[in-house]
């Protein structure tokens, strides 16, 4: 099959842990790679934001970038990108015109403006309807809810990305919680497919290289640094634990730059400025961005990870914890809620809570023998429900199902 991925800030070809590059360009990457692998011919278009990009880039066997003209060919905030999303529709409109794709996957919501703009000239222009999937990866009314003014999406988002839920064929939802999100919004739930993200379970597995390490306890995080995703509130949380007794340290990957150049980071100020108030100094390590290559053999080195965040869309990190046999301490919240199975292979906590995260973490790391059975857990749930292979599978059953409803398309306006 023929399939067409939308993803206009998040490329496959990104470099992870900055402000806007996280978890879908993984997501993007390993789907292609995936569906690629089921033979199946995959083209990812995503916005140009280097001027030295070819327009057309290899992948991998069977994957192939387009990078498409919409708007300065720099680095763009994704929330400044809603004006470029015509000239994005144009592009993509005079590419399905030549050569139609058989179904179309957009990934976040400016994507599936675009997206639907495009199916919709193209069906006009050759008759037929071409299926349009989508996932949000994250949603703007839930954004909205936790960060209140602190959210930087523009206002449209909040009109356009119910109504874009809407008008595509089928909505992939990465979560439970994302499902009831998404009837909310008037989404009937036969066109509502719960597929998650997927774990590469080759490259995150529990045996390889570790990064070194003491003889302290070591707690991790792994995101980009922004506010929501609760950095502040595992160090508070670590604090209470250093001041119980506990000889355990704190290690914080991600940032805009690796160890050395954090300071671009504007969430690392806050975050050192957090670490001085709890007197932890010597006991917290801002590790900067590391390659996700290089991810596995830290993660390893980690007696548990802590996703601690406000609220989490999915949440990848998770479930490159679990592929490596590391027990996840997560918020209760989100996609956290499908990925951690409370005393089988983490443990839940509220949110924004520092002393029940900290008496979590007291617990598990007083228990080697729990956090082993977690971590074999963790392993065992990653490989059978999270590989990539399963979620490409899913994902192209999907396609196919929207593809035979094809004849009945004429239900759903696109206008
Ligand atoms: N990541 C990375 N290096 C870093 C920080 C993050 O490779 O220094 C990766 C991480 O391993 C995961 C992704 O970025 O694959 C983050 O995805 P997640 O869904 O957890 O969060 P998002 O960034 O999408 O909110």
């Amino acid at each position: 099959m023929k399939v067409a991925l939308v993803s206009e800030h998040a490329s496959p070809l990104a470099v992870l842990g900055g402000v806007d590059a996280g978890g879908q360009n993984v997501h993007v990457a390993a789907l292609a790679q995936s569906l690629a692998a089921l033979d199946h011919e995959v083209t990812v278009y995503t916005r140009r934001d280097d001027d030295a990009l070819d327009e057309r880039m290899v992948f991998c066997d069977g994957v192939e970038v387009v990078h498409v003209d919409a708007g300065p060919p720099t680095r763009l905030p994704k929330d400044h990108l809603l004006p470029h999303m015509g000239a994005f529709a144009d592009a993509l409109a005079l590419e399905w015109t030549a050569a139609a794709p058989d179904v179309v996957h957009s990934h976040f919501w400016m994507s599936a403006l675009a997206t639907l703009d495009a199916a919709h000239r193209v069906d006009m222009e050759l008759g037929g309807h071409l299926p349009v999937v989508h996932t949000f990866h994250a949603l703007g009314v839930v954004k909205r809810r936790q960060q209140g003014l602190r959210d930087t999406s523009p206002a449209e988002r909040s009109w356009l990305e119910p109504d874009v839920a809407r008008r595509v064929d089928t909505v992939l939802a990465t979560c439970s919680d994302e499902a009831f999100e998404l009837k909310a919004f008037g989404v009937p739930s036969n066109r509502i497919a719960v597929v998650p993200c997927g774990v590469d379970v080759q490259h995150f597995t529990p045996t390889g290289p570790v990064a070194p390490r003491g003889e302290r306890l070591r707690i991790m995080t792994v995101s980009r640094l922004v506010r929501r995703k609760g950095v502040g509130i595992a160090i508070e949380a670590l604090a209470r634990l250093v001041r119980s007794g506990v000889d355990a340290e704190l290690v914080v990957v991600g940032g805009a730059g690796d160890s050395t150049h954090l300071d671009a980071d504007p969430e690392v100020a806050r975050l050192r400025e957090v670490i001085r108030a709890e007197g932890v100094e010597d006991r917290v390590v801002l590790a900067g961005r590391v390659d996700h290559d290089a991810l596995p053999a830290v993660l390893r080195s980690a007696d548990v990870v802590v996703c601690a965040p406000w609220y989490e869309p999915f949440g990848i990190v998770p479930l490159e914890a679990m592929a490596c046999g590391v027990p996840v301490v997560a918020s209760a919240v989100g996609g956290l809620l499908d990925t951690v199975v409370e005393d089988v292979n983490g443990l839940h906590v509220p949110t924004r809570d520092p002393d029940a995260l900290a008496a979590a973490l007291a617990g598990l790391l007083a228990d080697p023998e729990r956090r082993s059975r977690y971590g074999a857990a963790g392993r065992a749930r990653a490989e059978t429900r999270y590989s990539w292979a399963r979620v490409a599978a899913e994902t192209a059953q999907v396609y196919d199902r929207v593809r035979m409803d094809d004849v009945d398309a004429s239900r759903w306006s696109r206008r």
